[in-house]
């Protein structure tokens, strides 16, 4: 049997592991198809291609792009690209350039009731400045005793309705596919389960993805119950979308679940990595 990991990130976005470590630790947990998928950024892909090629494991490109849909905060991932084509890389160029900004006003957004510093804070997590990511100002939020773990400050800060939390101008879902696309990838819905959409929207969203070229769901996800796997199992029979799983993994300790210890992809769905 072979495991397959095609979601994970490294410090080059918000992991807290160097993309030479995210490899490494994949091979020791017996990954055998490695994707790298950091937001917005393939920075780490060289690093970590390099110690998967060494330890025997095939590596897939990889990107996680933010996007905004029916206002709210969706990610592509992007899988089995040219790193190179140059669309692709002014896209994800745009949509990091927007960060700091983002940043700088969750930070004056924070300062408001009372908690200071936080741009600073955060960017001193940020092992790539320019992605500095909400998970930054989460684990700066520890750090200062704000709360006691980031899964708490993403309950009473930074999402929607809390403190910190401020609306962005991420990429469109048509854009998100047209880069990945076009520069011979394929783009996958990454963890639907976890965006708040009833059934209704779920069936649009998944619509215009397919419409726009979207060829792929997560369907096993480290962030996915296995409910969560059943309905999407379905909707990809339905859609005709190949199924992708990754683990999600941000670091230890951090993470749903390891590199590579992923619950089986069901029966009668068509793997994504089985093309590549
Ligand atoms: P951003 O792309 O800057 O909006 O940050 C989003 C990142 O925050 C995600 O990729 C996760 O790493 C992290 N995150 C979001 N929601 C949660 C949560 N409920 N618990 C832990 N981490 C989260
Ligand atoms: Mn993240
Ligand atoms: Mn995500
Ligand atoms: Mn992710």
């Amino acid at each position: 049997m072979q495991i397959v990991d095609l979601h994970c990130h490294s410090s080059a976005s918000d992991g807290l592991l160097p993309p030479a470590e995210v490899a490494r630790r994949a091979a020791e947990n017996g990954v055998n198809i490695l994707a790298l998928t950091d937001h917005d950024d393939m920075e780490g892909l060289p690093d970590a291609r390099a110690v998967a090629l060494e330890a025997g494991m095939q590596f897939i490109n990889g990107v996680e792009i933010s996007i905004e849909w029916g206002g709210l905060q969706v990610h592509i991932v992007g899988l089995n690209f040219d790193d190179r084509d140059a669309a692709l890389n002014a896209g994800l160029l745009s949509v990091r350039s927007g960060r700091v900004g983002r940043a700088q006003r969750m930070s004056a957004e924070l300062e408001k009731i009372g908690i200071e510093g936080c741009f600073a804070g955060a960017m001193r997590h940020a092992e790539n400045p320019n992605l500095i990511s909400r998970a930054h100002f989460a684990r700066y939020l520890v750090e200062i005793g704000v709360c006691k773990d980031v899964r708490s400050v993403f309950e009473s800060y930074i999402v929607p309705g809390r403190p910190g939390y401020v609306e962005h101008r991420w990429a469109t879902l048509e854009e998100s596919i047209r880069w990945v696309v076009g520069a011979g990838g394929t783009a996958v819905i990454a963890h639907p389960g976890r965006y708040k959409l009833n059934r209704a929207e779920m069936r649009q969203l998944l619509e215009e993805f397919k419409a726009l070229g979207g060829q792929a769901i997560e369907v096993v996800s480290g962030s996915h119950s296995p409910e969560n796997v059943a309905v999407f199992s379905r909707f990809a029979r339905e859609y005709g979308f190949m199924a992708s799983c990754g683990s999600d993994f941000h670091g230890p300790g951090e993470s749903y679940i390891d590199l590579g210890r992923l619950a089986p992809t069901p029966q009668g769905l068509t793997p994504v990595w089985e093309a590549f």
